[in-house]
């Protein structure tokens, strides 16, 4: 069997390789919120396990004292490294939670430096404050990422160390068997290996929640039109038939209102690009506030919109064209120079029982508003008069 130090030694070579592998993520192109962190909670957890290899052949200062103010130091930059990656603030009150806790390990081990035989409550109280700590981020996990599957390990992780930790400080206090934890057995044993194997899956766990904040941006990127904000033409085309139908089949009716800027090209030549950018972004802006959170609205090209309207009817799409066209009619973008005055034209059509895709209710949608334009512009054109 190996001894004590063998195992705090291997533990050591596991931390410092998830350490290297998380300044590694802190230095690569990924997003590294809350990463620093992490890191500063890997390299502390490293510090302890280095001094705890060498305890007995250094001063127990170093070896029990600065040991547990580095895995102190550890959870708590841990748990704001979680926080900061979920965009969450290091508020006042958790600033002084971390610090309280960590003032509390520092006291109670300081105290017990130079007295045995207090050992055993000093362990309780620091099981308690790692448990605390640990409780927190699994939380924070929990919390904020309810749909991950890795988050959710995370915090499982947490919770067992949690359990583990303030287990054994029972343990000790009530078989008063303090010593036993730094003589080799199974449970120490037991005790080093899964804390190798929960540091590894953490590491990982790490990757993978940085991966998956990647995967979900990009996808979320690749459907968003970068000037307004709003879903852009292949968020359109991901609408697959087989949801189209169900969309059809789940609503009465499907609505499509296909908004085009009139003489937007006017603006570009008369006010420059820049202000022609200003102008779409103002104009998605004000659409939107016209629209209830059950309809779906894409810029579908340079001065084209479209809005996709569940449970629609010829009435409904005729009052949405129209107040949508007046809306845009008396809101003009305020410039420095002059307030910009623009109008929008709109085609609308409405699904029917032999659409089998969305592009034949586009096509439509496009020939009412050609001809609402052929109206004069400024002009909403109903379906069944295209
Ligand atoms: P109509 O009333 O017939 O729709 O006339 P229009 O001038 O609005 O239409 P046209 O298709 O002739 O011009 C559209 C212009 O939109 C041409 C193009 O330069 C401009 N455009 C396309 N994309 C962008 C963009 O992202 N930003 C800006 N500023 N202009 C754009
Ligand atoms: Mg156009
Ligand atoms: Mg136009």
């Amino acid at each position: 069997m190996l001894g004590i130090r063998e195992l705090y030694a291997s533990l050591s070579v596991i931390a410092a390789i998830s350490t290297l592998a998380v300044y590694c993520l802190y230095f690569s192109r990924f997003n590294t919120r809350g990463v620093l962190w992490w890191a500063a909670a890997m390299s502390s957890y490293l510090l302890c396990l280095i001094l705890m290899t060498f305890r007995g052949y250094i001063p127990p200062f170093f070896s029990s004292f600065i040991a547990n103010i580095a895995a102190t130091a550890g959870y708590v930059f841990f748990w704001f490294g979680i926080r900061i990656f979920f965009k969450r603030q290091l508020t006042s009150s958790v600033l002084c939670c971390g610090l309280f806790l960590f003032a509390l390990v520092t006291i109670s081990s300081a105290i017990t430096l130079d007295h045995p035989t207090l050992a055993a409550g000093k362990v309780l109280i620091i099981g308690i404050n790692y448990s605390t700590i640990n409780f927190l981020t699994a939380y924070e996990l929990l919390k904020n990422a309810r749909h991950s599957d890795t988050a959710k390990v995370l915090a499982a992780i947490n919770i067992i160390n949690a359990v583990i930790i303030n287990f054994r400080g029972i343990n000790i206090l009530l078989t008063q068997s303090y010593n036993m934890y730094y003589t080799t057995g199974w449970t120490t044993s037991a005790y080093v290996l899964w804390t190798s194997a929960s540091l590894l899956i953490t590491t990982l766990g790490l990757l993978m929640l940085i991966v998956e904040e990647l995967h979900s941006k990009l996808a979320r990127q690749a459907i968003e039109d970068p000037l307004t904000g709003i879903f852009n033409r292949r968020a359109l085309h991901t609408i697959t038939p087989n949801e189209f139908l169900d969309l059809k089949n789940s609503n009465p009716s499907l609505g499509l209102l296909m908004l085009d800027i009139d003489h937007f090209k006017a603006v570009n030549d008369t006010y420059g690009h820049t202000t022609g950018d200003a102008l779409l972004k103002h104009f998605a802006e004000q659409v939107s506030g016209c629209l209830r959170s059950t309809d779906s609205f894409y810029r579908i090209g340079g001065e084209e919109f479209l809005i996709m309207v569940l449970d629609a009817t010829p009435e409904t799409l005729l009052r949405l064209g129209e107040r949508i066209r007046k809306h845009i009619e008396q809101t003009p973008l305020l410039t420095n120079l002059a307030p910009i005055y623009h109008t929008v034209s709109i085609g609308c059509s409405l699904s029917n029982g032999h659409d089998t895709s969305i592009e034949s209710l586009l096509e439509r949608a496009d020939l009412a508003l050609y001809s609402a334009k052929s109206h004069g512009r400024n002009y909403v054109q109903l379906p069944d008069v295209a």
